[in-house]
């Protein structure tokens, strides 16, 4: 039965919900948590995630700090470097143009390490993530883009523990509770309308934590502000992420914030389902494309593949997928290559060809201008420094010249059989546009007043992301802000 009244509400189950609710509990409020999906379709686009989650260290020990399963002989044999807030602060600043809310940056960067502690003082576990994103040269594996560590069990063990640390906490879990609107007055939200089990329900409270997700399932809403076309992307998530969050907060009146014409979205499955399958998980997705080419059905080149460190394009490169005919791509790799290539291209539901010869290829790729195909693969084979000596762990500076369309690192001359080449469209993450919080995470309305009793985190809040996206900070930009709004949501309701 769901209770008539909580202090807290928390509305959503992914990983910001969830960090929410943990930090409420800590105040000593009581806190419920409203679940829109059935249980086995729980945990919002956090399950369907690797659990790669970003954040400043200063070297190894601080790593052990958090992983105390390293052991020596794994230190010995990898290179973890470093990824200091410096780092992770021009990361942010550069990415999204230098229109990062910096008061929001500053509280994603400083505290990125001590919410992975606090975590892992909750029981969360973390490894580091070999082969994505360090490979071995010379018997050594080095890490390279700020991105060194994942959850233990990508994103299912990700919510697996979240729902134990809950139980453990007693918040109790919601399914199949949609929360529709909010209750709110002169002194601010005090409860919500919620659709639980087929009936309206009024639930009444002293705060309440939107952390409901973006708009990327939600096809009109994706046109309306993304724009054309952006109602044929695929979602590679959860199909419950329609923007109730962000709608229910600006009929209370809360101020839009951020880049609502933007999106995390990437190369994805050609032939992948209109939402995320959990069989799947981020199965669809082809991140490997720094190290070959693409192609669009015109046979031509479209994009820088090698402009950086794939952690730092591929968030961006969906949408220039999606602006070409047919909004699709074919990226195509050679033999010297292909055990560089990630896990997600070696699942079954791959839409893939090879051949042994490049005329036999181009042929294969279809809707693709088999000629001009030939004539662009033929054309960068030729522009290729090969004086320059390939390292796929660092931006090897190996490049094309003369071409109108670079490619800057890793440039490889396509000339060593089998030849294989996959499929891509456009998958949509999240989107960017959102709510405008204060560095307590509480709401601001459209006259720039902190709304009494509505705090929100994860996804929908707007001012972090602009244009483009450091892999792995969505998971930290949740776990961060979601501790800060249930630490303020949990306050404000024993306050009271
Ligand atoms: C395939 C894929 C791979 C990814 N990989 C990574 C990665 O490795 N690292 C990383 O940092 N990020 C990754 N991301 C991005 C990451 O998933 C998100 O940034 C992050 O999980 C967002 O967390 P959240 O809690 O804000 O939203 P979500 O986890 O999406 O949670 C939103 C929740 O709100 C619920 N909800 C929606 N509407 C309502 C309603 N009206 N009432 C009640 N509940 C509602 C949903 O059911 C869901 O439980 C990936 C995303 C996808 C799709």
């Amino acid at each position: 039965m769901l209770p008539e009244s909580s202090d807290v509400v928390v509305v959503g189950a992914g990983n910001a919900a969830m960090c929410a609710a943990l930090a409420a509990r800590e105040q000593g409020a009581g806190v419920i948590v409203l679940e829109r999906a059935p249980e086995d379709e729980s945990g919002g686009n956090t399950r369907f995630t690797a659990g790669a989650i970003r954040f400043a260290y200063n070297g190894v020990a601080d790593l052990r700090e958090l992983m105390p399963d390293l052991i020596d002989e794994e230190i010995a044999r990898t290179d973890f470097g470093a990824y200091t807030e410096n780092q992770f602060f021009d990361d942010m600043a550069r990415v999204t143009e230098n229109r990062a809310d910096p008061d929001l940056v500053e509280l994603l960067v400083r505290r990125s390490r001590q919410t992975m502690m606090w975590l892992r003082g909750k029981g969360f576990r973390f490894v580091p993530i070999y082969g994505r994103q360090a490979f071995k040269v010379d018997g050594r594996f080095r890490f390279w883009g700020g991105l060194t560590v994942e959850a233990w069990g990508g994103g299912p063990g990700l919510v697996e523990a979240h729902k134990k640390a809950a139980d453990a906490n007693g918040i109790r879990i919601f399914y199949g509770a949609r929360a529709m609107s909010l209750l709110h007055g002169d002194d601010g939200v005090h409860g919500l309308n919620v659709r639980y089990q087929g009936k309206s329900r009024t639930l009444r409270c002293k705060a309440v934590v939107l952390a409901a997700g973006g708009f990327e399932s939600n096809p009109e809403w994706r046109t309306r502000y993304l724009g054309p076309g952006w109602d044929l992307a695929k979602v590679r998530g959860t199909r419950f992420n329609t923007g109730d969050g962000i709608r229910m907060a600006l009929d209370a009146g809360a101020a839009p914030c951020g880049n609502w014409s933007g999106c995390h979205a990437v190369g994805w499955d050609r032939n992948a389902p209109e939402f995320g399958d959990l069989a799947v998980g981020d199965g669809f997705q082809k991140h490997s494309y720094p190290f070959g080419i693409m192609l669009n059905a015109n046979g031509e080149r479209f994009v820088d593949e090698g402009a950086d460190f794939r952690n730092y394009t591929y968030a961006k490169y969906g949408a220039v997928i999606l602006r070409q005919p047919g909004q699709f791509a074919w990226q195509i790799f050679d033999k010297k290559v292909t055990h560089l290539l990630r896990d997600e291209y070696r699942i079954r539901q791959v839409t893939k060809v090879t051949a042994n010869t490049l005329e036999e290829l181009v042929e294969k790729l279809d809707d693709v201008n088999p000629a001009k195909a030939l004539e662009t693969i033929r054309a960068y084979n030729a522009s290729i420094r090969t004086g320059i000596a390939f390292d796929p762990n660092i931006k090897d500076g190996r490049c094309t010249e003369g071409l109108a369309v670079p490619k800057s690192n890793w440039a490889n001359v396509l000339d060593t059989p089998p030849y294989e080449a996959y499929a891509v469209s456009c998958g949509i993450t999240f989107t960017f546009g959102g709510l405008r919080i204060t560095t307590d995470a509480q709401v601001l309305d459209t006259d720039g007043t902190a709304m009494p009793g509505l705090y929100a985190a994860g996804e929908l809040i707007g001012g972090l992301f602009y244009f483009n996206y450091p892999g792995g900070t969505g998971l930290m930009s949740g776990a961060v802000f979601g501790r800060i709004a249930g630490s303020s949501a949990g306050r404000a309701a024993k306050a009271g």
